[in-house]
């Protein structure tokens, strides 16, 4: 069974609930968010599930057209996809050297929108990410930098 939210969705859009985008809401429903369209075909053929990659492409397309899913872009042109149910509004961390992301639920952002209006522009759309290192990599990168300061003072 699909969310509620988005058979609404598509029946308001009169786009069919077809197998294949029946499918493919099912991945995201159940393997969370920021799926890549590779992640989403390779999920779908581990299901044995037959689709072709340029399906899978035009159908994330269209759920993002019809605002199902939420298309975003990390680092160097990559898209991944989420649910953009209303109540999942939340931002992201990226980590720029594992690629990890990282949710962040974050309000405040009304306060700059508000600000953005009264100057006369209207917001239709927004993205904040925030980039840095996640934990794990942190550690490593300190690891190497020890490791590093040793070598050079045994030379
Ligand atoms: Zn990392
Ligand atoms: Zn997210």
């Amino acid at each position: 069974m699909l969310k509620d939210f988005m058979r609404k969705k598509l029946r308001e859009q009169g786009s069919r609930v077809t197998a294949q985008r029946e499918a493919i809401l099912k991945i995201f429903e159940e393997y969370g968010d920021h799926l890549g369209a590779d992640d989403v075909y390779n999920l779908l053929l581990k299901r044995k599930k037959p689709i072709s990659k340029s399906t899978v492409y035009r159908t994330l397309e269209l759920l993002t057209g019809i605002g199902i899913l939420r298309k975003l872009e990390f680092n160097g042109g990559v898209y991944r996809y989420e649910l953009s149910e209303p109540s999942s509004n939340h931002h992201h961390a990226v980590c720029t050297r594992c690629g990890k992301i990282i949710d962040l639920k974050f309000e405040e952002v009304s306060e700059l929108f508000k600000k953005a209006e009264k100057m006369g522009f209207f917001v239709n759309n927004y993205s904040i990410i925030l980039y840095g290192l996640c934990p794990s990599c942190q550690e490593n990168e300190m690891k190497s930098i020890t490791e590093k300061m040793d070598n050079d003072e045994s030379r």
